[in-house]
């Protein structure tokens, strides 16, 4: 088959790193790909937001199977666009991907549905919010609706706080994003993400996994977009799985086809974890970053052949071979990220990196200049490695940290703390 993925990041090098490995697959496009990606697949370079130009690439490259990486293209309708001009699509439609993109529509479904999440309210005018924190009190969670990359959502632990989050997002911050905001009761608990393929119909679990968001070891400092994460994920047993599926998964997938929106592609839920119980703190369209590439580590080949099952309506005869094991990633990323860092440093050493089963190094924002492989944005590099153990498993990707020269680039020293 002639596959195309689309994005750039660590994420879409592991999904690279997976099909790859499958035997279906002839050729493999990723637009627009990285320093790493290209020493695997072929790099294309149009804009990925374009529903035309990607339909158009498609067209001219005979691709079997579209498979989209990052929500905005999900949100722009690519999904739609490439499913509707007869392309093989792994990806949500526009209207489904509403459970990453709109936090109030997300809430909406919760609700319809009957899946434990925290209490809300909504608004779209800053005295009633206001009004509403007052009377709540804090902690309190303020969120901006819509997507805003992370960064529109205040966990405030003082009412002062709290309402300096209205005033920022009512006043513009977060743009279109911030023109309603939802006001949650702050749960408590451990948290997880629990990764499900849909077709729409039916559901298969494949896998979970926690991530480290604060830059600093012993989860200090500014959030990040993840700074390394690990499979499985201890808290999120098989018991508390399998609850989340009864009460929040199989109930959403079900409520999305009842309002004719059926939701095809990964759904991953982030969960809060407490007295062996789960409850939904948000959903995004799209596998995580880190956390596919702990997936991915783990899955390997088939990972193809669930997403190609996934996207065929055809999951109810689909099944994860489960290997007994347990993978990491640890982030590198330049120094100063998440604030301003440079880009251009030379990374030496990767050619010793090793590369097989149980190791892999997936490059996030890289660039080659001059042959050499540089930094090219904030997260850099993504050390993945797979052992029989947790403990097994982060001493490979240290090791492998060890064989790098990179003066200019950090990593946490920590990562799986929690669970080892
Ligand atoms: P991201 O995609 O980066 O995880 P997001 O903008 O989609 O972020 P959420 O996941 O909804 O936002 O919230 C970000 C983080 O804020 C959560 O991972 C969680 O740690 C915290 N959080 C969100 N809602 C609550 C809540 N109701 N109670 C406690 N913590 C919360």
């Amino acid at each position: 088959m002639n596959i195309l993925i689309l994005g750039s990041g660590g994420r879409e090098h592991a999904l690279a790193w997976a099909v790859k490995q499958n035997p279906k697959t002839d050729r493999l496009i990723v637009a627009p790909g990285n320093a790493g990606i290209a020493q695997l697949a072929e790099c294309a370079a149009f804009d990925i937001l374009d529903s035309a130009a990607v339909v158009a690439f498609c067209e001219a490259n005979a691709i079997d199977f579209v498979i989209v990486g990052p929500e905005a293209p999900l949100a722009a309708g690519v999904a739609d666009a490439t499913r509707a001009a007869g392309f093989l699509t792994f990806g949500p439609s526009a209207q489904a991907a509403r459970l990453e993109a709109s936090k109030a529509f997300t809430k909406e479904i919760c609700d319809a549905c009957g899946a434990p999440t925290a209490a809300y309210a909504r608004f779209t005018e800053a005295a009633a919010a206001k009004d509403y924190i007052r009377a709540q009190g804090a902690p309190i969670v303020v969120k901006a609706d819509g997507l805003a990359a992370g960064k529109g959502v205040i966990v405030a632990m003082t009412e002062a706080e709290a309402l300096a989050a209205i005033d920022d997002m009512f006043g513009g911050e977060f743009g279109a994003a911030g023109a309603e905001v939802v006001i949650e009761e702050f749960m408590t608990g451990e948290e997880a993400s629990f990764f499900i393929l849909t077709d729409g119909v039916h559901a298969l679990p494949i896998g979970t996994a926690q991530d480290h968001k604060r830059v600093g070891d012993g989860d200090t400092g500014p959030n990040t977009g993840g700074m390394g994460a690990y499979s499985p994920a201890p808290v999120l047993t098989d018991a508390i799985a399998q609850r989340a599926m009864n009460e929040i998964v199989l109930p959403t997938i079900a409520e999305m086809a009842r309002r004719g929106a059926p939701y095809q592609g990964v759904l991953y839920a982030g969960l809060m974890i407490k007295n062996g119980q789960g409850r939904l703190v948000e959903y995004n369209a799209r596998f995580g970053d880190p956390e596919t590439q702990v997936l991915m580590m783990r899955l390997g080949a088939q990972a193809l052949d669930l997403l190609l099952a996934c996207a065929e309506g055809r999951l109810d005869k689909a099944q994860v071979n489960w290997a007994d094991d347990h993978a990491i990633t640890v982030v590198m990323a330049a120094k100063g990220y998440p604030g301003a860092y440079q880009k251009g440093s030379v990374i030496e050493g990767l050619e010793r990196m090793p590369e097989d089963s149980r190791h892999m190094t997936f490059h996030a924002g890289t660039a080659t200049k001059d042959g050499q492989i540089v930094a090219n944005g904030g997260r850099v590099l993504n050390i993945t490695a797979r052992g029989d153990t947790l403990a097994d498993a982060r001493n490979r990707a240290y090791a492998m940290i060890d064989l790098l020269h990179w003066p200019e680039g950090f990593c946490r020293s920590d990562i799986g703390w929690r669970a080892l």
